[in-house]
């Protein structure tokens, strides 16, 4: 088997990172052949001068003398968002991770199933945004979208051991009337049990401090609202062409089953492993294979309890904010997830309480009429809308 030539898309970032440790770990298997970040011009010279990947590519063009500063070699270098699309197409590489925090991976994983190359998706928010776009397109050119989220990486390889050794295109990710419901695990985040009356006084730090993964702020900040696992259901509903309504969510506090798939005759599989995303990283990369690597096993003996519990709907509204917009359809997903990034990052910037969250998204909904089977552009009209919609809101103090 030889080595995949990989591109990784937000390199600097929690996922780049892991990435680039599943390269390290398994070098005859993965070659990175291209990174991009977004305006870390240091980290980003320091992982090449490491590897030394044949093109790197900043989004940030004023940082471009640093980044020229700091490089210990001459790489081909791509700038700006034009550039990420074009590291996206790089010759050398068959397959993209997408690991670009929100929507700016769009495009770049749009060009690069045009010029036929797999794709690894981390970011979900595109697939929210436009999961029915990205999927068609995928099997229009026969190429790959293998789930690296780690709880649809767990239900690809429950349904992929249902098949024979398939070739690969889009369309064998389709479960057909075999699959009776997807469950996703959720950890339930660091308030899990907090009751809602203490909510408001949630402060960043405390939102920040997630129990059991160690991700970026605005995922850990989606964990903590359950927006992730909100994000998730559609995402799960694209990715594998199921409805909403076979697309369940069950929390499970110790991340270690990392999602289930429910059988027509009513058996279920399961993945489990540590709650580290070298795991779904590699399975993505080496798929259909398995190999050897240096992560730890699970000792089933030390892990003395796995619990599972339903989720406390009332008090997470993300929830069935995020099945009314998968049901819906249209341009709504891409309306919750433009305006739930808005209101993440007023959380952040201390201008919004965290309950005010999912209620700005809710208000941002409520304003939106759907459009139904929308094209590129009019989704990303959707986006921009909400966005402002969703900034008026954060501003406005009787919101
Ligand atoms: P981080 O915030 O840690 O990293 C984000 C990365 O994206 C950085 O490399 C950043 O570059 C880059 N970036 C940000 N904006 C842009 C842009 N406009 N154009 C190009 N690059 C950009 O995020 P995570 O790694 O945690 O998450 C990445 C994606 O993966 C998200 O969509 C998340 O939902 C998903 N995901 C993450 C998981 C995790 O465990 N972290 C688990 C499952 C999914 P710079 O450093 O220069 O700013
Ligand atoms: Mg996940």
């Amino acid at each position: 088997m030889k080595r995949k030539r990989v591109v990784v898309l937000g390199a600097t970032g929690s996922i780049g990172e892991s990435a680039l440790k599943v390269a390290h770990d398994i070098p005859e298997r993965m070659e990175i052949v291209g990174l991009a970040a977004n305006s870390n011009a240091r980290k980003l010279a320091a992982q090449a001068n490491a590897i030394r990947p044949k093109a790197v590519c900043l989004v940030d063009e004023s940082k471009i003398s640093e980044l020229r500063g700091a490089l210990e070699y001459e790489p081909q270098i791509f700038l700006g968002e034009s550039g990420l699309i074009e590291i996206a197409c790089l010759d050398e590489a068959e397959m993209v991770l997408v690991a670009v925090v929100g929507t700016g991976g769009l495009r770049p994983a749009l060009a690069a199933i045009e010029t036929g190359k797999n794709l690894a998706v981390a970011s979900k928010e595109i697939l929210v945004m436009a999961g029915e776009i990205v999927m068609r397109e995928a099997e229009a050119k026969g190429v790959m979208v293998l789930p690296v989220d780690s709880e649809h990486n767990a239900i690809f390889q429950c349904l992929d051991s249902q098949r024979k050794r398939p070739t690969p295109n889009a369309q064998r990710l389709t479960p057909d009337a075999e699959v009776r419901r997807i469950i996703l695990t959720a950890s339930g985040g660091p308030f899990r049990e907090t009751t809602a009356s203490e909510f408001e006084s949630i402060t960043i730090e405390r939102a920040l401090r997630h129990p059991t993964w160690n991700m970026g702020p605005k995922i850990t900040i989606d964990s903590a609202t359950l927006f992730n696992k909100g994000l998730e259901m559609i995402e799960a509903h694209w990715l594998f062409g199921v409805e909403m309504k076979r697309v369940e969510v069950v929390i499970h506090p110790q991340s270690i089953v990392h999602s289930m798939v429910e059988f027509a005759d009513g058996s279920v599989l399961a993945q489990l492993s540590h709650s580290d995303m070298c795991f779904p990283i590699q399975y993505a990369v080496t798929w259909p294979e398995r190999v050897p690597n240096s992560l730890p096993p699970l000792d089933f003996g030390k892990l003395r309890q796995l619990e599972f519990a339903t989720p406390r709907y009332e008090d997470f509204p993300a929830l069935n904010l995020a099945r009314r917009a998968g049901n819906t359809g249209g341009t709504l997903p891409a309306v919750l997830n433009a305006a739930n990034e808005v209101a993440v990052s007023a959380f952040l910037d201390r201008k919004i309480s965290f309950p005010r969250i999912w209620q700005l998204v809710e208000q941002v909904m409520n304003r939106h009429t759907s459009v139904a089977h929308p094209d590129l552009d009019a989704i990303l009209r959707a986006d921009q809308w909400a966005r402002a919609e969703a900034v008026k809101l954060a501003t406005d103090k009787h919101g």
